[in-house]
C-alpha cells in the first residue's frame, strides 16, 4: 500500500517523473528520447513494458519528446488536456485514436487504486498544467514549470508528503548570464519559470507537518547550480521558521540520472 516514486530526470534537457502504486504505473511527461527513457526506467528496476500510461504537463520538447515513442512501443494510453493534444500532436507521429485521452485542468481521475488531480499553471504553453498525486493517504505533488505561484496552487498543493518542485534560475546568473534580454524577459515573467527564491517562499508558504521530502527540480543548466539552489532553498526556509521545528529533508534532481526509487 504504498505510493513509489522516482524523477527520472529533470531540467530544459528533458523531464519525466515515475509514479506507481501496487496496481498501477504512471510515467509523467517523458522529455528524453525513447532509448534514454527505457534506460532510466530500468535503472530503478521498471520495465517500460509494465507501465500503465503516459500523463503528459504540456508540449514543450523538454516534456514529450519520447511520449509517442514509448507509446507506440509499449501500446501504452496518453493523457493530456484539449489544447494541449492540439499543440503537441505534430510532434508525437502516428499515435491512434484508441490512445488518445483526454485529462483536463482541475479534473480528478482514478487510475487504479491512484487518484490523480490536475492544476492550471501560467506557463508560455497552450494549457499547461501539473499533476497531484493521492494514494492510501500519501499526497505528492509535481510542479514545474511555472510563472508564478498563485495562491489557487497553493491552496491545492498544500501539506503534501512529497513535493518535486521548480527551482530555475538563480536570479543573479540569469541577469548576468549570456541569455538574449529577451529569453531573460521571458524566463523571469509570469508565463517563464520559478527562481531559487520564489520557490522557497512558495514553498514556506505550502510545506506543512506531512511533508518529509523536497525535490528541487528543471535547475536551469546554464542558470541555476544544484548547491546553489539547495542552500538558497533552505537559508530562505529556516528564516521563516518553516516546518515549525518539524523536519523535512531538501533534495536534488538531476538532467540524466534518476533519484532513488522511494516509497511514501
Ligand atoms: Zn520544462
Ligand atoms: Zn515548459
Amino acid at each position: 500500500m504504498t505510493l513509489q516514486y522516482s524523477v527520472l530526470a529533470s531540467g530544459s534537457s528533458g523531464n519525466a517523473l515515475y509514479v506507481a502504486t501496487d496496481e498501477q504505473r504512471l510515467l509523467i511527461d517523458a522529455g528524453l528520447s525513447g532509448k534514454k527513457m527505457d534506460e532510466l526506467l530500468k535503472s530503478i528496476g521498471c520495465s517500460p513494458k509494465e507501465l500503465d500510461a503516459i500523463l503528459v504537463t504540456h508540449e514543450h520538447s523538454d516534456h514529450i519528446k519520447g511520449v509517442g515513442i514509448l507509446a507506440r512501443k509499449y501500446d501504452l494510453p496518453i493523457y493530456a488536456n484539449a489544447k494541449t493534444w492540439q499543440s503537441m500532436e505534430k510532434d508525437l507521429g502516428t499515435i491512434s485514436t484508441e490512445q488518445k485521452f483526454h485529462f483536463e485542468r482541475e479534473e480528478v481521475k482514478q487510475f487504479g487504486d491512484l487518484q490523480v488531480e490536475s492544476f492550471g499553471v501560467s506557463h508560455d504553453a497552450a494549457e499547461p498544467m501539473f499533476y497531484v498525486f493521492h494514494h492510501a493517504g500519501k499526497k505528492l505533488v509535481l510542479a514545474t514549470d511555472m510563472g508564478y505561484v498563485s495562491e489557487r496552487i497553493k491552496g491545492t498543493i498544500q501539506n503534501a508528503d512529497v513535493f518535486i518542485f521548480e527551482a530555475n534560475h538563480d536570479i543573479n546568473m540569469l541577469r548576468m548570464g549570456r541569455y538574449p534580454w529577451s529569453v531573460k524577459r521571458r524566463i523571469l515573467s509570469d508565463v517563464g519559470h520559478v527562481s531559487n527564491e520564489d520557490a522557497a517562499y512558495a514553498l514556506a508558504d505550502v510545506i506543512g507537518e506531512k511533508t518529509s521530502r523536497v525535490y528541487l527540480a528543471h535547475l536551469s543548466k546554464d542558470n541555476n547550480m544544484k548547491d546553489l539552489a539547495r542552500m538558497t532553498v533552505s537559508q530562505i526556509l529556516d528564516e521563516r521558521d518553516c516546518g515549525h521545528g518539524h523536519q523535512f529533508s531538501l533534495y536534488d534532481t538531476d538532467p540524466e540520472k534518476a533519484t532513488e526509487l522511494t516509497a511514501v
